[in-house]
């Protein structure tokens, strides 16, 4: 298959349409063809028996329908699935499949690395080599749905794997589109969740496109300490995100900023931390989710001590904030947070 052939999943149904109606092809035959790739997850046209003979020759021969290939995979102790994926230039990528009761949330991946060089981050130690397509993002979904056993169904995505999604926010919105059209995937908008580490001037761009979640990477309530975590802070500082923030019209009690805070050692899990993180998110529609540092080896952090954990969440609880204590899910094959790098996991079977 050569390059300069489109690719199917590179476009959302709307602009499918209009890409079949400039082609000559009729363009109701873009839902048709999403329930194919998305809903049923048939990538061959062979097998697309609603649809004529010569336009499956047509789909077969000048469209491209496939952007990722497994390269590893890794199953965790509990049961989180680590793929690891190669792209047609060799690239490899990575996504975490993590079950929890009904709930399957896949994390997907929009860069291959990261410009952001976050001090904690195994991704961000990779440097930037390039965005991620949108057949690529949405590839993910479709080979990762692959590890889920016929009962299971995949309930919620989020954007917090490998890579800053606003930096990829076009291809990141035209792939939310697919995941959202009732032809396609079809997931509900409360389900999927793009994270930013402070882009700040496209975080309204991203909420005025697509009706998702926003999650904010915090992980320090002082310029000081943010500066070193995440230096797009010293870019946009928290008082320039803060801000931004209070004006979304999206924000809402029943839509509130989700912020991820990861706890490390004597770094920013102290008392005087968690009070003035308080005073940060005071009176804008929030939900905390403190993640307990995972080690990596590129990382100079070490994780806290549970019991800071827990004085630190409770500071945050008698405020009257909504916290939540994520446990580390796939620690030991490198899938939690901050520790995708692509690398040592095993062949895929
Ligand atoms: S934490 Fe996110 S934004 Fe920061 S370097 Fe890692 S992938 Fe990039």
């Amino acid at each position: 298959m050569r390059e300069a052939e489109p690719h199917l999943k590179d476009f959302s149904i709307e602009r499918l349409r209009t890409r079949f109606a400039a082609d000559g092809i009729e363009p109701w035959r873009a839902e048709q063809v999403a329930g194919w790739l998305y809903a049923r997850g048939v990538e061959d046209p062979a097998q697309w028996t609603d649809v004529s003979a010569a336009l499956r020759d047509r789909f077969a021969n000048a469209w491209q329908r496939r952007a990722l290939e497994w390269d590893a995979v890794s199953v965790s102790a509990d049961g989180t699935v680590k793929g690891r994926l190669r792209a047609r230039d060799g690239a490899l990528i990575e996504s975490v499949m993590i079950p929890e009761g009904e709930r399957n949330t896949l994390c997907i991946s929009t860069q291959v690395g990261c410009p952001l060089a976050c001090s904690f981050c195994a991704t961000g130690a990779l440097g930037f080599t390039r965005n991620l397509g949108v057949a690529e993002i949405l590839d993910q979904v479709c080979r990762m749905r692959e590890k889920l056993a016929p009962e299971q169904r995949l309930t919620n995505v989020v954007f917090m794997g490998m890579g800053e999604p606003l930096l990829n926010l076009p291809n990141v919105i035209e792939a939310v589109r697919v995941l959202l059209h009732p032809k396609a995937f079809a997931l509900g908008p409360r389900k999927i969740t793009v994270s930013t580490a402070g882009v700040v001037p496209k975080i309204a761009t991203l909420l005025q496109s697509v009706p998702v979640n926003l999650a904010v990477s915090l992980h320090a309530p002082t310029d000081a300490v943010r500066d070193v975590l995440v230096p797009i802070n010293r870019r946009f500082p928290l008082a320039v995100l803060f801000e931004a923030l209070r004006a979304l019209p999206e924000v809402s009690v029943r839509r509130p900023i989700f912020f991820e805070y990861t706890l490390m050692q004597g770094v920013n899990d102290s008392l005087d931390d968690a009070r003035r993180l308080v005073r940060l998110v005071r009176g804008l529609p929030s939900k905390l989710n403190l993640i307990p540092m995972n080690a990596h080896a590129d990382a100079p952090y070490r994780p806290p001590h549970e019991a800071d954990v827990a004085r630190f969440a409770a500071v945050l609880v008698g405020a009257g904030l909504t916290v939540t204590v994520r446990r580390p899910r796939g620690a030991d094959i490198d899938a939690a947070c901050g520790q995708l790098a692509a690398r040592g996991a095993r062949p895929a079977a």
